[in-house]
Parts: C-alpha cells; sequence; structure tokens
C-alpha cells in the first residue's frame, strides 16, 4: 500500500514538473543556465559577414527621418564599387516613397546584378495562410526577396531560431541567412541560431561611414553585407539568449554566421530534464530506504553533473537542452525523499510507542502477559484463583547450557501452555508463569487442575541439539483476596511445593510462616559457616556379618542462635537452591577428611554431595585438595549422590564420576530405589555401593516388600556392588537384611548421628570387645 502511494506521489510530482515546464515558469531559470552555457563556448565568427548599421550615428548625421532612398541608391553602388558579395537589406520597402528616389534605388538595383535582396516579412494572414510584406513590385523585379522572419520562445518571448523559407500565393521565399550562407549540407525547416557566436567579433559598420567613404573598400571587399536598423529609436530589436537586445540586422547576421560555421543544433527541450528525473525518480523508487543524507548528497553531485552533460551536449553534439526541468525535479525529489523519510520516521515512531506499550505489560519473548499486565487487566468481578508454574532446573541449565538454551526452553514452554488453552497466562518472574481466571469455589477441581498441568507440560523439551526433561511445579491460591494478593499466595505456595518436593502445592495461611522461616533461613546461611553454627555428626555404618564398625556418614546439623537446631533436610535443598551448596560442600569434604584421616585406617568416612556440586565446581580438584591436605587415602572416602532430577547435564556427571573413581575415591547411590534415574543411569557409571532407601528397609509389611528389598541386595550383588542398608532400628530387621546378603547396616538401632568424639569414644569400646564370629 505504502509502495503504491509512493508511487502515485513521484507520478503526480513528475506532472507537476511538466506542467511547470511546459507553462514556461521554468523560463527564467533555463534562460540563466542556458546564457551561461552559451558563454563558456564562444564561437568565432566567419570574419565574411558585415553590418552595416543605420545607427545613431548615421541617423544624427544626416539629420532628417525616414531616409530618401538615394541614400540606400548611393550605399549600394558604393558596396557594389568595393567589391562585396552580397548585399542584403533588413529593411521594409513594401511601400511606395517619392517615384524620383524609388528609381534611383531601382537602378542601383539593376547595376548590383542580382547580388541585392531585400527584405519580406511573413505574417499570418488570419485564415491559417501566410501573408508576405513583399518589397515594391519594380524593386523585387530587380533583387530578390529575403525572408528575416525569426522564431520566438513563446515562454520567454527570445529569438531562438528561424524559419529557412516561406511560401506564399506568389511563391516560396528563402531566409537571408539561407541566401547568404548558401550551404552545402541539407538545412531543416527551422534552423537554431547559435548564440555562442562571437558578436564583439563580427564587423559592424556605421551607414554613414560606408556611405561617405570612410571605410577602406579593400575591407569590404569580398564580404557579405546585411544592411539594416542599429539604432534604438528604430525600433527593430529582439531579446536573444546571452546578447540580450540584439537589433534585426544583428540576429540575421548571427543566423548567417550558424549555418557559415556548418552548426545545426537540435532543440531538445526539456525532454532530458524530465527524462532523467523520471530516471532518479525509478531509482528512488526501487532502492529501499537509504540514507537521507545519501540521497541529498547524490542529487546534490547530480545537479553540477547535469549542468556538465547539458554544456557537452551544446558543445560537442550540438544539442540544446533545458535544464532547469532537471534542476527543480532534483528538487523536487529531494523534497519527496525528505518528506518520505518523515513519514517513516513517523512510521517508526508508532511502531516503537506500539512496542513500548506491549512491552510495558508483555514479556517479549514469549509474548504473554508480564506480572504488571497481569495486574492491569480488566479486573473480574467473580473471585480469582492463580496457578503458579516453574520449570526446574533452570538455573543449573543456564549455567551449563547458556542464557539462550534456558530462554528458548521456557518460551516453548510458554508455547506449551498457551496451546493447552488457558487464558491470562502471564510470566510474572524469568521462570515463573501464572495463570489466573475465576473461581468456582471448587477446591477439589483446582488442585486436580494444577495436578492435570504440572503432568501435561513435565517430560521431554527439544531444544536445538538438546533433549532436556524438565519436570514442572505448580502452587495455586485462590479466594476472596485481589489479584496481587492471590499471585504472591501462589508463589508462596510455588516455593512449598519446592521445599517440600512435591509436585503440587495448595497454599494455606501456614505457608506464609513457612515462607518466612525459608526466606530467614535463606538469609542465615551463608553467615553459618563463618559463624561455626555448622558442625558435622556421623553416623556409625557396620558390618552386619561381623557387626563391626566399618564406617560413618558426615551428617551436617545446623545450630540456628533462635531457631535451634534445624535439619540439614530443610536447609540443603536452599543451599542448592542458592548456590551456597558449593562452599558448603567444600568445607564439608575438608572437615570430614581431617576427621577420618585420625581414624584406624579400616573406617572409611562417607560423605554426601550434592548432584549440583557436579556441575558448579571441580568437584574431582575439591577432593584432591581434601585428600591432599588431610593425607587420607582415597579408598578411604566414599561420596553419597543421590539419584536426582536436578542433573541437567548427565555427561558432565558421568565424566566426573570417572575421574572420581580414578582417583580411587569411592562412590555410592545413595537412597538408591526413590530417585529418578533409570537402571541404565545405575549400570553404566562407577558406584562401588548401593545405599538401600529407608523406606524399602522399614517398611516390610508385606512378603512384597521383603521381595523387593531381597532383589535390590541381589542386583547388587550381581554386579558386585556392596550394599548399605539405611534406617534399621531393630535387630529383626539387621538380622533379615544379614541373612539377606547386604553388606553394611546403619541406623539408629546402632547408633544415631553422633559428635566425632563419641564416635571415637564407640571405636575404642569396640577394640575392647571382641568381633562377632
Ligand atoms: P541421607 O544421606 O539419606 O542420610 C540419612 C538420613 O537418615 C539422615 O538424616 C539420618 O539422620 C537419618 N537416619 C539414619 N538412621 C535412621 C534411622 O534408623 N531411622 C530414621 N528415621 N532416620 C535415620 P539427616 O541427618 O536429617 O539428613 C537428611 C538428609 O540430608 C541426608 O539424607 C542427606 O541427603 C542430606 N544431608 C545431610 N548432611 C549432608 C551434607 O553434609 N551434605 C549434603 N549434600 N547433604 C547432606
Ligand atoms: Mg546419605
Ligand atoms: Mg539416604
Amino acid at each position: 500500500m505504502r509502495q503504491i502511494v509512493r508511487w502515485g506521489v513521484v507520478i503526480a510530482a513528475l506532472l507537476v514538473l511538466i506542467g511547470l515546464s511546459l507553462s514556461g515558469m521554468l523560463a527564467s531559470l533555463d534562460r540563466r543556465l542556458g546564457d551561461w552555457r552559451l558563454s563558456l563556448v564562444p564561437t568565432q565568427p566567419s570574419g565574411t559577414t558585415v553590418v552595416v548599421e543605420i545607427d545613431s550615428k548615421s541617423l544624427a548625421e544626416v539629420g532628417v527621418w525616414p531616409w530618401p532612398r538615394t541614400m540606400h541608391a548611393s550605399l549600394l553602388d558604393r558596396l557594389m564599387e568595393a567589391g562585396v558579395e552580397d548585399v542584403a537589406f533588413d529593411i521594409d520597402f513594401s511601400s511606395a516613397s517619392d517615384d524620383w528616389a524609388d528609381a534611383q534605388f531601382t537602378a542601383a538595383l539593376e547595376r548590383a546584378g542580382g547580388y541585392a535582396y531585400l527584405a519580406a516579412f511573413g505574417q499570418d494572414d488570419g485564415a491559417g495562410g501566410t501573408s508576405f510584406t513583399r518589397p515594391l513590385p519594380q524593386f523585387a523585379e530587380q533583387a530578390d526577396p529575403v525572408l528575416v522572419n525569426v522564431l520566438l520562445d513563446p515562454t520567454n518571448a527570445r529569438v531562438h531560431s528561424l524559419p529557412m523559407s516561406a511560401t506564399d500565393a506568389f511563391g516560396e521565399v528563402p531566409s537571408l541567412a539561407l541566401e547568404l550562407a548558401r550551404p552545402e549540407f541539407p538545412v531543416p525547416p527551422v534552423v537554431e541560431i547559435d548564440f555562442s557566436i562571437d558578436l564583439s567579433r563580427l564587423a559592424r559598420l556605421s551607414y554613414t561611414d560606408v556611405l561617405y567613404g570612410r571605410i577602406d573598400p579593400a575591407f569590404l571587399a569580398g564580404k557579405q553585407v546585411i544592411v539594416g536598423a542599429g539604432a534604438i529609436e528604430l525600433r527593430d530589436f529582439f531579446n536573444t539568449p546571452l546578447h540580450g537586445i540584439l537589433s534585426g540586422p544583428i540576429v540575421q547576421a548571427t543566423a548567417v554566421e550558424t549555418l557559415k560555421a556548418g552548426r545545426i543544433l537540435s532543440n531538445w527541450g526539456h525532454l532530458p530534464g524530465l527524462l532523467l528525473t523520471s530516471f532518479g525518480a525509478l531509482i528512488l523508487l526501487l532502492t529501499r530506504r537509504s540514507s537521507i543524507a545519501f540521497t541529498g548528497l547524490a542529487l546534490l553531485v547530480s545537479a553540477p553533473l547535469t549542468e556538465a552533460l547539458a554544456l557537452f551536449a551544446y558543445a560537442k553534439l550540438d544539442l540544446i537542452v533545458h535544464s532547469a526541468s532537471m534542476h527543480v525535479g532534483l528538487l523536487l525529489l529531494f523534497g519527496l525523499a525528505l518528506a518520505d523519510d518523515g513519514y517513516s520516521q513517523l512510521l517508526g515512531r508508532r511502531a516503537a510507542l506500539r512496542r513500548l506499550r506491549f512491552l510495558a505489560t508483555h514479556d517479549a519473548p514469549t509474548g504473554l502477559y508480564s506480572r504488571q499486565g497481569l495486574l492491569d487487566r480488566p479486573s473480574s468481578t467473580h473471585p480469582q484463583m492463580v496457578i503458579a508454574l516453574q520449570p526446574q532446573g533452570t538455573d543449573e541449565l543456564r549455567a551449563t547450557l547458556g542464557h539462550d538454551v534456558v530462554e528458548r526452553l521456557l518460551v516453548q514452554f510458554a508455547h506449551r501452555l498457551e496451546h493447552a488453552g488457558f487464558p491470562s497466562l502471564a510470566r510474572i518472574a524469568p521462570s515463573t508463569f501464572a495463570l489466573a481466571g475465576d473461581d468456582n469455589g471448587d477446591a477439589d477441581h483446582l488442585s486436580k487442575k494444577a495436578v492435570y498441568i504440572t503432568r501435561e507440560l513435565s517430560g521431554i523439551y527439544h531444544v536445538d541439539e538438546h533433549r532436556l526433561y524438565v519436570e514442572i511445579i505448580a502452587g495455586y491460591a485462590a479466594g476472596p483476596f485481589d489479584l496481587p494478593e492471590l499471585i504472591n499466595q501462589a508463589e508462596t505456595a510455588l516455593v512449598q511445593a519446592r521445599a517440600n518436593r512435591t509436585n503440587v502445592h495448595g497454599f494455606s495461611p501456614a505457608d506464609h510462616a513457612a515462607m518466612e522461616r525459608h526466606r530467614r533461613l535463606d538469609r542465615d546461611l551463608r553467615g553459618a559457616i563463618a559463624g561455626g553454627q555448622l558442625r558435622l555428626l556421623y553416623q556409625p555404618q557396620i558390618a552386619l556379618r561381623t557387626r563391626k564398625l566399618v564406617g560413618a556418614e558426615t551428617l551436617m546439623r545446623w545450630d540456628h542462635p533462635e531457631l535451634g537446631l534445624i535439619s540439614p533436610a530443610e536447609f540443603i535443598p536452599l543451599a542448592e537452591e542458592t548456590g551456597l551448596i558449593i562452599d558448603l560442600g567444600r568445607w564439608i569434604l575438608e572437615e570430614a577428611c581431617l576427621e577420618a584421616s585420625r581414624w584406624p585406617d579400616s573406617m572409611v568416612v562417607a560423605v554426601n554431595v550434592s548432584p549440583i556440586q557436579f556441575q558448579h565446581s571441580d568437584l574431582v580438584a575439591v577432593v584432591t585438595e581434601a585428600l591432599r591436605r588431610s593425607g587420607l587415602p582415597p579408598e578411604r572416602l566414599e561420596l553419597e549422590i543421590t539419584e536426582s532430577s536436578r542433573v541437567t547435564d548427565p555427561r558432565l556427571v558421568s565424566t566426573t564420576m570417572w575421574s572420581l573413581q580414578r582417583l580411587g575415591v569411592r562412590l555410592s547411590v545413595d537412597d538408591f530405589g526413590t530417585g529418578y534415574s533409570s537402571l541404565i543411569y545405575f549400570r553404566d557409571l562407577p558406584f562401588d555401593t548401593v545405599k538401600i532407601d529407608q523406606s524399602f528397609v522399614r517398611d516390610r509389611s508385606s512378603p512384597d516388600a521383603e521381595a523387593l528389598l531381597a532383589a535390590i541386595i541381589e542386583l547388587a550383588r550381581r554386579m558386585r556392588k556392596h550394599t548399605v542398608a539405611e534406617g534399621i532400628e531393630d535387630e529383626a530387621t539387621a538380622a533379615l537384611l544379614e541373612r539377606q546378603g547386604c553388606t553394611y547396616g546403619q541406623g539408629y538401632y546402632f547408633s544415631r548421628p553422633v559428635p566425632v568424639e563419641q564416635l571415637l569414644q564407640m571405636l575404642e569400646l569396640e577394640t575392647k570387645t571382641p568381633a562377632r564370629a
């Protein structure tokens, strides 16, 4: 559409330009440019044409007017005597004067023997033909008539050309120029006068100087003479290019010189200018928007270029070109380009404004509402509900695969959400989304809906070449609250879901307190290491057959000065979320290794390692350093790794594990059987030990549960891996596991997690009591 308008405007501009050119409104500019061009390439006259002027001096000398024709007779005689070639009178002899004088002149003409010519003026007879003001018949019998008409440019009333002949009822009359110059080449019916001829070099004589013999006849010999009125008072004047006002005979002499020089000029008028402008317009229309400065420069350069071309055309190609239309055309085009540019900028500003408005209420990458956009929606009078959704593991992904991959993942997630057809979707935080809608008061329905969404949207996402398993968790809230409050509640519920390691959590007022506590712990954890509030407990691990102490698992405790003892189950996920687990993990490894280096050589220390540590720190270097500092042999360190959904880059975990194995460190799967990963994962990684999760150990309610336990132990045995049963709380369980072939046991039955001093006491005690056979 825009393009059509552009074409329309340019065509209109070209039409205006044509109108300007044809109406003569550009004439003044053309006149100046044309004159300037003529002045640059002056042409020398032939020197064979002489103008004898009835000038003011002659008029003064003679004293009367009109002159008796006897004077013309004498002049003619004198010229013929001097041996001139031709004499053409640009004087009106169409009416009779006194008979005697006319007879004298007739005689002189006769004496001239056909080398004298008399002016004839053609004019419209008003009936479509031409009538001539011819010389009197008695003169015409002796001297041929020559046409002295010139043609004026209608736009500026300046002489520019003359017809080479004209015909009336009495026959054809050739022009004075044609008669005197007698060109040997074909001449067009109308000839452009070449006003570049240097008229200062044209020989001009005073009538009376010639008449009274004051001119050397030798000068006149062989010349062609034009006699005519040169004095202002005689009013035989024309406006001409470059030279301004010229008398009739001078104009005729210039025409004669034009033909003598053999210069037939073609007048192309405005055509080249219009064509060039059209061409420029075409370029402007077809090129995609270039800078206005460039367009300006191009147009600026084309102005002198046009003039140079016009000059070249005139000097070398004998072409007369009116360049004003080109210049005006260029200006017009520049104006249009400016307007076009201005319009584009206006459109650009409008688009930017629209985008700004969009961005104020939307999230650009996903196109969903922003938090503010969701709040700004026209509010519903119904009670509202909000479900907050969060893909898990995005922080780890951001660290391992980069921001762009995560952004694309989130955009994909947003699109899936949209496809599911939920209205009023928003991205309320970098990786938190929300959907809002009317609440029908059915809490069960809302919970089912949240569960449905997390199930539908959890799964594999393909981003670039990555195949990512993403788990979605949800927090929801509903009730007689305004939208901002509901959004806050849903977010609180989301945090709670994450802390509880559940997928969906509905907001309850207790969550606020939990949230507060969560925030508090989050804030205080960093200072806890430095403040010495963290300490390590050790829970003994027993060889089930001999019931001897073979090692201990390091378990962290936080003595919060105000909140009391805080479980690692609560603060470890927090440390994982904030990344503090990296520093914390390093500290535990160093402490545990140092402690264990003082134990008997048979004792292994087990340390829990979070999956985050695998992905964000150089775990191999950290472990190597801890071993080096403590002097603990690597085979006495066992790292416990839980199977986790938070593993976003299994390849990295795998390489690290193999490096640790090469180091000689032992590896165990913690909480085996509850995790997310497949048995293939388990098979392909270099684990030495399987820690059977407490839930399998403690729940022996059915024969099936026992069978499952037995199967896990058998599986590990076949894979040549040790088994550690966690959570043994009584002898019966210990005995059962022993029977089933489980290697080691750990649990309250043997000992709760204890400070290191207590562990050492137990060791001491053990060395004093004999082991079971
Ligand atoms: P886990 O590694 O599976 O540790 C075993 C948990 O079971 C410990 O809880 C321990 O106190 C408890 N437990 C041991 N025997 C019994 C029993 O007979 N009955 C019952 N009911 N529980 C028993 P704790 O110390 O609260 O630790 C919880 C979890 O916190 C650990 O589970 C581990 O995943 C994590 N954790 C603890 N310390 C650290 C640490 O230093 N680093 C890391 N990354 N995680 C740690
Ligand atoms: Mg453990
Ligand atoms: Mg465990």
